[in-house]
């Protein structure tokens, strides 16, 4: 595949659309913001309900900056584009790096736009927050999609906590369901808290996985299987098919020793090579039905409500906690504290209730 050096970011944004090379510099954005005369709150309501790509791309660098009065500004688009949100569906992807998730995504992307769908895909990278890189690191990828009209694709925003990262995915899904598009797309690194952000925000989960690794049964997470919807093992092409289809009945007979979910759905296990765009439909029929189970049977709803009282919460919690972390005799006095359990001048518990009381 064709390499080509680019920004740190693991996504690459839709041609034609000028953002900063990394949304984590806030001076860039600044700068930018600055410079072109800033439009109203209405004037992006306006754009984003009209599918104006430019004033959605800029409104979630509004949420993605760390000027209060960009926050400000953000929080009223969002607060008046959320009547219009909740219609498109919202799928979440994981699996470890190199499963081809990118691959996976530029297909699958593709086959929604062939059916002129419109699809968005962001994503929630826990190692451009640590790293304020990407483990993906320099890779083109999804270059088929990020050429799509239809198609808008959103990097990471890095500097972040995963916390932070993952409110801002949720405010600008709501931006994206506004702006008119059918799908969005959540990509995700197999790599623990992450998944159960993405969990979290989305309506159907799906596990990309690859057959022959070693551990069908045994390595994989027991909390990655219980959230997912279905596992899609991929790379089914060429000498791996038969090796795939083991996996996938393998698969399949474990799913099928965890009690039915809520949802009343039975996790699907499939194959398919996004590489060589074969049975991308099957994955496709798997989430039309279960769309179409949890529709009728009144989970879908009831999913989304709670997903938003988790958010609410997790919101506050989030709040709260860098409240008090920030308070600068807190962190004199925790500083304190940890010398103070390191010789064991007292405990960690008595340590954290003086701590609180200067909450
Ligand atoms: P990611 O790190 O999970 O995003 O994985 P990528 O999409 O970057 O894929 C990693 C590598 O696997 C790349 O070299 C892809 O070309 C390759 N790959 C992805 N999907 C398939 C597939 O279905 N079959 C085969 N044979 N290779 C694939």
């Amino acid at each position: 595949m064709c390499k080509k050096k680019s920004s740190k970011s693991a996504l690459h944004e839709v041609e034609g659309i000028k953002s900063p090379s990394s949304v984590s510099d806030n001076s860039i954005i600044n700068i930018k913001l600055k410079r072109s005369e800033q439009p109203s709150e209405n004037v992006f309501i306006e754009k984003i309900l009209a599918g104006d790509i430019s004033y959605l791309s800029r409104a979630i660098t509004l949420i993605e900056s760390t000027n209060p009065k960009h926050q400000e500004k953000a929080n009223v688009i969002i607060e008046q584009c959320l009547p219009f949100a909740n219609k498109l569906v919202r799928i979440g992807i994981t699996g470890v790096p190199g499963v081809g998730k990118s691959t996976f995504i530029e297909v699958f992307g593709k086959y929604f736009t062939e059916k002129g769908k419109k699809v968005a895909v962001l994503a929630i990278d826990p190692s451009s927050s640590i790293n304020k890189g990407s483990i993906m690191g320099d890779k083109t990828r999804m270059e088929k999609l990020v050429k799509d009209s239809n198609a808008y694709v959103r990097p990471s925003p890095s500097g972040e906590s995963l916390g932070g990262v993952a409110q801002k995915t949720r405010e600008t899904i709501i931006l994206c369901e506004a702006a008119g598009f059918d799908v969005i797309l959540i990509e995700t690194v197999g790599v623990g808290q992450s998944e159960i952000a993405v969990h979290s925000m989305v309506d159907f989960f799906l596990l990309l996985k690859l057959a022959g690794a070693g551990d069908e049964l045994q390595g994989i997470k027991r909390g990655i299987i219980e959230m997912a919807d279905a596992i899609v093992i991929n790379k089914a092409d060429q000498d791996n098919v038969k090796k795939a289809n083991l996996a996938k009945a393998e698969f399949s007979r474990a799913l099928h020793l965890y009690p039915l979910k809520e949802s009343n759905w039975q996790p699907q296990v499939t194959t398919c090579s996004a590489f060589f765009n074969e049975k991308i439909d099957a994955v496709y029929k798997i989430i039309a039905d279960y769309l179409s189970l949890t529709k009728s049977n009144g989970y879908f709803e009831k999913r989304r409500n709670e997903q938003n009282s988790y958010w609410l919460l997790e919101t506050i919690n989030q709040q709260l906690k860098n409240n008090f972390y920030n308070k600068p005799l807190v962190k004199e006095t925790l500083k304190n504290y940890l010398k103070d359990i390191q010789k064991l001048k007292t405990t960690p518990f008595n340590a954290a209730k003086e701590l609180l009381k200067l909450a």
